[in-house]
Order: structure tokens, then sequence, then C-alpha cells
């Protein structure tokens, strides 16, 4: 049993209490159903739920109502599927104090401090994420205690370990390298098999590591080629961090799915990625200035903030653009999905930032739920809430299709049919 095991099951049995389980069935009476697309909300409905799978959904008064049930009153909030955040690093540790003090983490520390993560990511509504690189394989061993019900979380799509190249972003202490076609091959089929469903490639410089250029493409064509290809034979799919247009356009055309922040990307590059199909996940949380009270607590260091500070505008822009092009957005915020951030979380405030910057309510509360489904290729049992799909819901105090602020006032989360957080009237 190695450390990270270890310490995972000594973390369940403190908190097996935590994990609700699911009701036999449940029903969620009289709130309005939110239509994800974008006609009025169905008013005084009913969701049933059986087994964490939505039995049925619809007018109250047309729905059998069935025996002893756990009836939860949702009247005076409206529902939506529970939020999906695809840009998440469980174990994220930043430059600055915050490294400092995590220097020496041991695998069992960093097991708790991401089940800890986990509990509160739930807490803010979301209920699937996707880990676009973690330590140490933490992510695969926490996404098994969750499934097994050993600790509270979401649903976990994870990419391992990145995968970096010597001199490029993320080139830290303690981390492999992987140079040339037949090293990343290697590394993202070593991935795969430990459990991962997507492989992140690192095509660009970033804003966390001082490697390389953000504007540049720093890993050659033939080694993203023969990444996407390999990662594909073995039915996974393949993001990459790219601030940069010219890895973008290169990684595109290698037939990748996904690409992360775009942090310069222009009209050109975004209109190959519509053409295309590639998936854009904004992360434009990071490089607001509401973010920076986020900076400060954690004291990062002043090449950083100016590193930041560089990206802050073109990113904003690269992201109306993408919307005015209509690129398919997923919502992701490389921050943790429940961190404080401008009065709620920064999930909230990452869909809040969609709409400022020209989406409808509607279209990002769809970057928040049926998109991501459909970027995962889960679209047929997550994302909404349709008969035959899991139970993933989430219940607001307003109605977010008239103001996505509506995001910040969460009632209620149930995942998979297990209530996580209740603040409405229930009849257990
Ligand atoms: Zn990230």
């Amino acid at each position: 049993m190695n450390y990270l095991s270890l310490a995972l099951t000594g973390f369940l049995l403190l908190c097996a209490m935590a994990v609700p389980a699911a009701d036999k069935t449940t029903v969620i009476l009289g709130g309005s159903l939110v239509n994800l697309d974008g006609g009025p909300a169905l008013e005084n409905s009913a969701v049933v739920i059986r087994d964490g799978i939505i039995e049925a959904a619809g007018p109250a008064n047309t729905v059998p109502m069935p025996d002893q049930a756990r009836v939860i009153d949702a009247s005076g909030t409206w529902l939506i599927p529970g939020l999906m955040n695809m840009h998440v690093h469980l174990g994220l540790v930043l430059p600055g104090k915050m490294a400092v003090e995590l220097a020496d983490e041991s695998e069992a520390e960093l097991a708790l401090r991401m089940a800890a993560a986990a509990r509160e990511t739930l807490q803010a509504g979301v209920t699937t994420i996707r880990l676009p690189g973690e330590q140490r394989h933490g992510d695969l061993s926490l996404r098994k205690a969750i499934a097994r019900g050993h600790v509270p979380g979401p649903r976990i799509y994870s990419a391992g370990e990145a995968l970096r190249i010597t001199g490029g972003h993320g080139s830290e202490p303690d981390v492999t390298y992987h140079d040339g076609p037949y090293e990343l091959i290697k590394a993202a089929r070593r991935e795969i098999s430990a459990g991962a469903d997507w492989i992140k490639i690192m095509i660009s410089g970033g804003i966390a590591t001082d490697g390389g250029d953000i504007a540049q493409a720093l890993m050659t064509p033939e080694e993203i080629r023969a990444v996407v290809d390999a990662a594909h034979r073995l039915g996974a799919r393949v993001t990459a961090h790219s601030g940069s247009p010219a890895a973008t356009v290169i990684a595109v055309d290698a037939g990748i799915d996904g690409i992360e922040h775009g942090y310069f990307l222009d009209r050109p590059t975004l209109r190959q990625m519509k053409k295309a199909g590639t998936w854009l996940v904004p992360t434009i949380v990071v490089s607001q200035p509401a973010t920076a009270d986020f900076y400060q607590r954690i004291g990062s260091p002043p090449w950083y903030l100016t590193r930041l500070q560089s990206v802050g505008k073109a990113h904003w822009r690269a992201l109306e653009l993408a919307i005015e092009e209509g690129v398919s957005i997923a919502l992701g915020t490389d921050q943790l999905p429940a961190e404080p951030n401008d009065g709620t979380t920064a999930t909230a405030r990452e869909a809040q930032y969609y709409v400022e910057a020209g989406m409808s309510p509607t279209q990002a509360l769809r970057a928040a739920t049926i998109e991501p489904a459909r970027m995962l290729g889960a679209d047929d049992v997550l994302g909404s809430l349709t008969v035959g799909k899991h139970a993933d819901l989430v219940a607001l105090g307003a109605d977010p299709i008239e103001d996505i602020k509506a995001l910040r006032d969460i009632r209620l989360v149930i995942k998979g049919g297990a209530v996580y957080r209740n603040e409405l009237e229930d009849t257990p």
C-alpha cells in the first residue's frame, strides 16, 4: 500500500459519515425547471429520482408520484443540472508563499488536501470536474475513493499527469519531461493505462511558470501529432495548454480535441477551431482583476503578477472573439471550483464573465452544463435534467436566465440522487 492509498484510507475513516447515501426514491417538487434550449422554465415541476437516475421530469400534476419517496419542496427555486467545471487542479500549487508552504508536502498530505477540495467542489454545486494535470496520480486514487463512496466529491474525468517538454511550461523541480514523439507517445500510453481519460500537453508557455513564451509554439508539430494520434487510438481525448495562436493552429491541424486558456487567440485561429469543432476552455477568471485578492492571499511573487497582467486584456479579447465566432466553449476556471472570488465562487464568476463577454445567460448556463458533457462525450448520461440521465441537480434561489448571478445563490446540491447540500424543506 503506498502513502496515497494509506492517506485516503485514513481519510475515509474520518469522514465516512460525510458521504450521504443516495435515497432510493426522491422527488424534487414544485421547482421551476430551467430550459437549457432557451424557452421559458417549466413552473411547478416534479423531478423523480430513483437509484440515482432521473426517472421522470415534468409538470407536477402529470408526473406519477412514487410511494414512500423522500420529497424535497423546491417551490420558489429554479432547477438546473449540476454544474460542470472542466479545468480544475485539486492539488493546485502556485508560485509564492503557497509553493513554499507546500514544498515538502507528502503524498498523504496531498491526498487529504485534494479530498477536502473535492468536498468543497460539491458544496459549490459542481458535480462533475475534469482535471487537466495532477501530481502523483492522486486524482486517480481520489476518483476511486469517490466512486466507492468513501469520500464525498464530484464525478472526475482526468488527464493524470500533464505531459511537458524540457524548458516548456510546467518546468519545475521533480517533474519528468518528455521530448520527441517517442517519449511523448510512451508517456501518453502510461497515463491512459493508469486510468486517464484525457491527455494534457503543454504546447506553449504559460503564466504560472517562467518556461517559455506564452505566445510561442514550443512543442513541435511532430510531437503534437504523435500524442494526439496515440491517445485517440486508445480512446482518450487530448487537450492542450495553449496561449499561442501558432501552437493552436498546429494542434488543431493535428486533430486535438480541446484548447485550454487561449490567452492570445486571434480571429483566424478561432475560426479554424470553430471549423474543426475544437473546444475552448477559457479559464478567464484567472487573468481578470477580481482575482487579485486571491493572488495576494497566496503571496504570488512579482514576476508572476507581471506575467498575469501581460495576458489579461488579450485573454478577454480572445474570449469575446471566441463567443462571436461561435466556438464551442466549456466552462473551466483553473482555480478550485469553490475558490472565493468577487463575493462568490470561481465557477459562478467564470459563468458571469461569459455573459459580460457576450454570451446570453442561456449560453453561459449551457457552457457550465450540457456543453462540457458534450465535450466529455458523456451527454448521454450527464449535463441535463432528462429522463435516464444521472440525477445531478442544483436548485437556485433565482432565475439564472434572467440573471446569471443566480448561480451565486445555491440552495440544493444533488449528485447521483444523493443530497450533499440542502437548505430547502425536506420530508425524508
Ligand atoms: Zn491549469
